[in-house]
């Protein structure tokens, strides 16, 4: 991973910019981290594959690289109060001729409530998408988390898990804009999960494994044949979403879905839930969101690596020029 600093700020942030982003190692060839597993095989590939070419700005790693500093100094603070924290957890499997490891940090776990939780700092429409169902990540990796813990049943820290939490720091809330939205001004907020049950852990370690199953039939396949990610990874899904209008009548609406309606797959179930609902036109309104892949476009580390980033910007380009 390269450092780069195109803005030309202090040497010193530079510095602590590398140092930060070289704590995060890539795995071994058949080692999968359970962060890792969240992403699809192309964009798993691409990054083993590229990993000592991957340019990273200090811009762009600010907040994530700030993060990680609160994060450390608030596991201090769980230990006094008796949680467990950084617990690696690691179990090998057989796949496809292959024994595979899947490996995963857990932040914190409290052995006497026997609660498992991890720590946060998001964007607060992240934290939104997984606290209103429209996103799963979140609760899948603390799923893993538990499902790897059940397997390897160390019984000297491991006495089960009765829920699972997020504790969520909010990086870029606007006070100001959420006050007027009627939205919550918290910074600090917990999302919780029922403890998973049995199916539910079985289901996320089979669903790790089918992935490891495809990076692996991937292994030999050059960049240019891997398939595109699905479009739900690639946030390019179009959902129909119920707003609530900022005042009756008005064209302006809450930033946020109103909750329990953020995720129709078509207008027709978005018009049902409308009318299900007992809304009404002068107070809500349906809209249309997603179509462009969104995560390709802005959030993907190995984008420049990808032929179907190179592809879309291509006929971007092509659209411009007509
Ligand atoms: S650019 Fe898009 S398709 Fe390519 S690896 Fe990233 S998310 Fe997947």
């Amino acid at each position: 991973m390269i450092t780069t600093n195109k803005t030309n700020q202090l040497p010193f942030i530079q510095k602590w910019s590398e140092k930060m982003n070289g704590s995060h190692k890539p795995m071994k060839e058949y080692e999968f981290s359970v962060t890792e597993l969240l992403k699809e095989a192309t964009a798993i590939l691409l990054r083993r594959r590229h990993y000592d070419e991957l340019e990273c700005d200090i811009q762009d790693y600010a907040d994530i690289n700030a993060g990680t500093c609160v994060h450390e100094s608030l596991e201090e603070f769980a230990k006094e109060c008796g949680y467990i924290v950084e617990k690696e957890l690691s179990y090998s499997f057989m796949v496809a001729g292959y024994q595979v490891t899947i490996y995963g940090k857990m932040d914190l776990y409290e052995p006497v409530d026997v609660e498992l939780a991890d720590i946060k700092n998001t964007k607060e429409a992240t934290y939104n998408k997984n606290a209103n169902g429209q996103d799963d990540e979140w609760q899948r990796q603390l799923i893993m988390y538990a499902a790897l813990s059940y397997l390897i049943n160390d019984r000297t820290w491991f006495n089960g898990v009765n829920g699972m939490s997020i504790q969520a720091r909010i990086t870029d809330l606007s006070i100001v804009k959420n006050a007027k939205n009627g939205e919550s001004t918290d910074k600090w907020r917990l999302l919780h999960f029922d403890a998973p049950s049995t199916e539910q852990r079985n289901n996320e370690i089979l669903r790790a494994l089918d992935r490891i199953r495809e990076v692996l039939a991937l292994k030999d396949t050059p960049d240019e044949e891997l398939p595109k990610c699905s479009d739900s990874y690639c946030w390019a899904d179009v959902k129909y979403k119920i707003y609530k209008r900022k005042a009756k009548n008005s064209e302006e609406h809450n930033k946020t879905a109103v909750s329990g309606h953020a995720n129709y797959p078509t207008l027709e179930d978005a018009e049902k839930g409308f009318a299900d609902a007992g809304f009404t036109d002068d107070m809500y309104v349906i809209e249309k969101t997603g179509g462009e892949p969104i995560r390709c476009m802005y959030y993907c580390d190995v984008k420049n690596f990808c032929p179907h980033y190179k592809k879309l910007m291509e006929s971007k380009n092509e659209i411009a020029e007509s």
